[in-house]
């Protein structure tokens, strides 16, 4: 075993530090880690990483087509407050992180003339929103009105994302 924790040790880790966290900063995997950086877990677990399986039974189960995603940027973090179930996430997050959150030319989503946001980004602006980032805060990264997040938020707009 060459020293590795055993499978307990990992899970009840995860399990009572983990999942109860509730600080702000981030809270990073001591075990072994990836090449990616990610928590490595037993697949036992039903996760291939640690975030994955923090990001299961603190967000529920992945919705197709989605990824656990950081919003710290930080692959061995698994605070439960800086993971959610995104798409294309990874791009937009980096994008996100260095500050980029600028709107392409848009031609989708604005049926409704009022939304400039594309699907993907109202769904990025929602996940940020639903990770406790606040609505002007989004707004500012995005270079949009507030209200085109508070809209987000109330359901006024994307509300079937
Ligand atoms: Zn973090």
């Amino acid at each position: 075993m060459s020293g590795k924790p055993a499978n307990g040790t990992v899970k009840r880790w995860l399990d009572q530090v983990a999942i109860p966290y509730q600080g702000r900063e981030c809270l990073l995997f001591p075990f072994s880690r990836l090449k990616s950086g990610h928590g490595r877990v037993s697949s036992r677990l039903g996760a291939n990483t640690a975030h994955a399986y923090v990001a299961l039974r603190v967000h529920g189960a992945r919705p197709d087509g989605y990824e656990v995603c950081h919003d710290c940027g930080n692959p061995p973090c698994v605070n439960p407050r800086h993971l959610y179930w995104g798409t294309r996430a990874k791009n937009m997050d980096d994008r996100w992180r260095h500050g980029e959150m600028v709107l392409p030319p848009t031609k989708r989503g604005v049926e409704n003339g009022n939304s400039v946001l594309t699907e993907d980004q109202a769904r990025y602006a929602k996940a940020r929103l639903k990770a406790g980032v606040s609505a002007p805060e989004i707004a500012e990264r995005f270079g949009v009105p507030k209200q085109t997040i508070y809209n987000i938020k109330y359901g006024t707009t994307w509300a079937w994302l």
